[in-house]
């Protein structure tokens, strides 16, 4: 056993936990509760840049200049071949098994502006929204602290962790909500499926730098994506308690059965005038598309046709699989020029 997985089940590290040094930064200690280096670097306060936190996108990569690490997931499609031969390295899969000096450019903007934390949730319902997408609420028993557009990872017991965004609003009885899709053959998202109310799950969080922007006063355009309906739902919670502010909200589903979403934001303050949902689906052959006359086409298609330069004005928000967020960044930020602190994105890996 090594002294990482010593500390993962609580057992003694030599006397004391890893202290991770950033050449040239500053200093941080992996504590128990922390998974990973980015988790404990996130944790001391120090800005390490990252996105998903699950190994997919790479924004996290550092070098270690000293010390010994083990790897939480070496296949991590994160790092490609030539990060590997330069030995690089991915915060958010990375452990010290003792002291570590590391290279990374530290970000002060990555700097967590609500300090996540460990702890247990019950499970206190489930409500299903679409053939394959379920809202499960959670409650801890202490204020749920987050902002809108932020996820959190959520831990099974037998020590899986994925990443699930909140799509209710910050509150002070402890309720976290996720809409999570099923994935076919997926380990944690059926276990979860699989969960009775009452179970217990592990949370650590909030993290996520895709969050809703406080202080602008520009509308906002929301583009979610399968199962990224969640931190949409939720920024649109909290944009749309503001009538005065203009709001597009489009959902992209494959049929229209898929389509989801209305439902939570018709409650809202000026739906349906300055509050507008658009839903849009790719597969019209689809037999379960049968009678859909409304939008139709990849749902960035559809935003750039909509908008076009006028999204140069909007705060942008999206969520959703890889390919449609790669997409929108493509048209945002080469196609339109939309200056890049309007555009804030989550991938779903
Ligand atoms: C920032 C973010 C927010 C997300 N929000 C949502 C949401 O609100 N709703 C939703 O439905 N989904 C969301 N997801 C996707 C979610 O985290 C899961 O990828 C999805 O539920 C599938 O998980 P699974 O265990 O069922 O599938 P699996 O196929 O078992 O696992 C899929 C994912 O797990 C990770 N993984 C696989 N193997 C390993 C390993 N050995 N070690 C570590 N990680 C591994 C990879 O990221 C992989 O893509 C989000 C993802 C990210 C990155």
């Amino acid at each position: 056993m090594t002294a990482a997985s010593a500390a993962q089940q609580g057992g003694v590290v030599d006397d004391r936990a890893p202290i991770v040094t950033v050449e040239g930064g500053g200093t941080f200690v992996q504590g128990i509760g922390d998974a990973s280096i980015l988790q404990a670097a996130l944790r001391g306060g120090l800005g390490l840049p990252y996105e998903c936190s699950s190994g997919g996108c790479g924004s996290c990569r550092i070098q270690v200049l000293s010390g010994e690490t083990e790897s939480l997931w070496p296949d991590a499609p994160g790092l490609s071949p030539r990060d590997r031969r330069k030995g690089l390295q991915l915060a958010c899969q990375t452990r010290a098994c003792g002291d570590v000096t590391i290279k990374v450019g530290l970000d002060a903007a990555c700097a967590p502006k609500v300090m996540p934390r460990v702890t247990r949730l019950e499970l206190a319902g489930v409500r299903g929204l679409t053939r394959d997408i379920r809202e499960f609420r959670f409650r801890g028993e202490k204020a749920a602290e987050f902002i809108p557009g932020q996820y959190a990872i959520l831990r099974t017991a037998e020590g899986l962790r994925r990443c699930y965004s909140m799509s209710n609003l910050p509150n002070a009885e402890g309720y976290w909500d996720f809409q999570i899709k099923r994935v076919p053959g997926g380990k944690v998202s059926n276990a979860l499926f699989d969960m009775a109310p009452g179970a217990e799950i592990g949370l650590d969080g909030p993290y996520g730098l895709a969050h809703l922007v406080a202080d602008s006063a520009r509308p906002v355009v929301c583009v979610a994506g399968g199962s990224g309906l969640a931190p949409m739902v939720s920024i649109a919670r909290a944009v749309g308690a503001d009538p005065a502010r203009k709001l597009d909200f489009f959902y992209g589903g494959r049929t229209a059965a898929d389509v989801c979403g209305e439902a939570h934001l018709a409650g809202l303050p000026g739906f349906g005038d300055t509050l507008r949902y658009h839903p849009v689906i790719s597969s019209l052959d689809d037999p379960l598309s049968a009678g859909w006359t409304g939008l139709s086409g990849f749902v960035h298609e559809v935003v750039g046709r909509h908008f076009g330069e006028a999204l140069r004005e909007a705060e942008i928000y999206f969520a959703g699989p890889p390919p449609m967020a790669e997409a929108l960044q493509r048209l945002l930020m080469i196609d339109l020029k939309v200056p890049f602190n309007q555009i804030h994105y989550d991938r779903f890996f």
